[in-house]
């Protein structure tokens, strides 16, 4: 690995990476490599301290036990919060926008403390969220809508020091009635969106690069199959 090889933080896969999750990485590293940079994934397993030094992190969701193994890892290990400090960009699945908030409620009513990277709380919805989502992003910079597939029995609410991700136009998203589908505060993005959401959204791929290289916007890919997924995806 050089010193220019960019490099992603998979955090937790053995507990936290329902449906394919960890397949967020891979997206990563091969947009980062089509374009021609070097890139690698770092997997980081609860057998690991968490590094603060990459240049980007992704985590997947989980069920309530899973989850709950990775809230105290990363408490323990407070790498994640001090690069996220610094402004690398972070993408958070599901579960993980829990993990990050200040609390959440498991489906038994048991309140767990978070990492509070998130200004968010979660408590469980009387019905399970499950299905195709889809949703108009809110955040500058992404004009695409964006597509996934959400199963959830989490409820999130944001607090005023965080903004949601997008408007919902089919599904659930957070599911406390305020229209909005996942979290952004700083550099930290989280979605309910598993799929994995990245191969199904590039542009949303493309802006955590783009900040992890500290560049404005990264050259256009040219890939139909991609587009081919999309059209597919946003008729369902
Ligand atoms: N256990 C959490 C919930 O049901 C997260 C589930 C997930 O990541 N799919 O809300």
């Amino acid at each position: 690995m050089s010193e220019s090889t960019v490099r992603i933080g998979l955090v937790l896969p053995d507990v936290m990476g329902t449906y394919g999750d960890g397949g967020n990485a891979l997206v990563l590293r091969q947009r980062l490599r089509m374009r021609g940079h070097d890139a690698e994934v770092i997997e980081i397993s609860l057998s690991d301290p968490v590094p603060d030094s990459l240049d980007i992190y992704t985590l997947g969701g989980a069920e309530d036990s899973a989850q709950r193994l990775a809230t105290r890892h990363l408490q323990r290990f407070p790498g994640l919060q001090q690069a996220a400090g610094r402004g690398v960009p972070v993408l958070a699945i599901c579960a993980a926008i829990q993990v990050l908030g200040h609390w959440y409620e498991t489906s038994t009513g048991e309140r767990v403390d978070g990492v509070g990277l998130f200004d968010v709380t979660t408590s469980p919805r009387a019905e399970r969220a499950i299905g195709e989502v889809a949703t108009a992003p809110i955040l500058p910079g992404l004009s695409k809508p964006l597509t996934g597939f959400e199963n959830h029995r989490g409820g999130t609410k944001l607090g005023g020091g965080a903004t949601g991700l997008a408007r919902v136009t089919r599904g659930i998203g957070n599911g406390v009635g305020d229209g909005l589908e996942g979290v952004v505060q700083g550099s930290v993005i989280g979605t309910y969106m598993h799929g994995p959401a990245l191969a199904r959204n590039p542009e949303l791929a493309d802006y955590l690069l783009a900040r992890a290289l500290g560049v404005d916007s990264l050259p256009p890919l040219d890939l139909p199959e991609v587009e081919q997924l999309r059209r597919e995806r946003l008729r369902a």
